[in-house]
């Protein structure tokens, strides 16, 4: 496994490989299974895989976590090894960002980051957008992996690839879980043992509101309404935001009425987790 830490030694490697059609995992490092099922499902449909770690500046907000946010590139190296990771990319900010930070140029998909996170985290996917557009130029992989967890990332990152012509087919994974249901996160590290426990209400809350829609309710505002007093009964828990949004639009909807995506993001403490089901009947 190649460790490469530059875009010309990356790009190097990039032209070697000709023939060889490659998969791209971009991540944030601090790996776990969550990262690891997408490596999985490129390793299945790609010669090469390539990972990035790259805590991405752009995308957090002046009160968010990335002077804090969880490393351990030892740990990350030796879990890409034993997945069969071809080249891990390991960029620093001035690597990335090498015409200047904050860059002049920002990739901006409009409308769909006009609510959940996007309407929480202002900016945050004009940075996502453009750091993946950034690795994309230069991994140029045939494959991309998201994962469902951050669904309204892999909505945009569909969107702004279709439009942008870009010759890359964005992989969708689904979100893996620890035994009790919570979804993997880099940002679980930060849960005491007490919040842990607390932080079981994201996908509780998920379950029983689709659990509300399959015995028949419609109305959103009823479903918001119950799963917010059920996160507010949780101590340590806060809502952020619950969300009903159309699969394709990410706009609010009513009614439930064929494919949608219900989200929440939870305060855990002082951690945000975020979470989602999607749902067609
Ligand atoms: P991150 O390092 O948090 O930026 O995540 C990198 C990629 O891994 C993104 O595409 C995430 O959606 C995906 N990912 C993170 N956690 C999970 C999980 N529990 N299940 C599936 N994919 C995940």
């Amino acid at each position: 496994m190649l460790i490469i830490n530059n875009r010309k030694d990356l790009q190097k490697w990039r032209l070697e490989q000709d023939n060889k059609t490659v998969g791209f995992v971009p991540t944030m490092g601090y790996l776990h299974e969550g990262h690891m099922s997408l490596v999985k499902s490129a390793k299945k449909s790609t010669e090469l895989v390539v990972v990035s770690i790259f805590v991405n500046p752009l995308q957090f907000g002046a009160n968010e976590d990335l002077n804090n946010y969880p490393k351990n590139l030892e740990n990350d190296i030796t879990i890409c090894k034993s997945h069969g990771v071809d080249v891990i990319f390991t960029p620093n900010t001035n690597e990335i960002y090498s015409n200047g930070y904050p860059p002049k140029t920002k990739v901006n998909v409009e409308l769909l980051g006009n609510h959940l996170c996007g309407a929480k985290r202002n900016g945050h996917f004009d940075g996502v957008c453009t750091v993946v557009t950034k690795l994309f130029n230069l991994v140029k992989p045939h494959k991309a992996f998201f994962g469902q967890k951050d669904i309204q990332q892999l909505r945009i990152i569909e969107t702004m690839v279709k439009e942008l012509n870009m010759p890359i087919d964005i992989i969708p994974c689904p979100t893996q879980r620890t035994h009790d249901g919570l979804a993997l996160s880099s940002r679980n590290s930060y849960l005491s043992v007490a919040e842990e426990r607390s932080a079981l209400i994201v996908p509780k809350v998920l379950n029983h509101l689709v659990s509300l829609i399959k015995k028949g309710e419609t109305d959103t505002n009823t479903l918001i309404t119950d799963g917010i007093s059920l996160i507010s009964k949780t101590p340590n828990a806060k809502a952020d935001y619950l969300e009903i949004v159309d699969y394709n639009t990410l706009q609010p909807v009513h009614t439930i009425n064929g494919k949608i995506i219900i989200a929440t993001a939870v305060f855990i403490g002082n951690t945000r987790l975020i979470d989602n089901i999607i749902w067609s009947d």
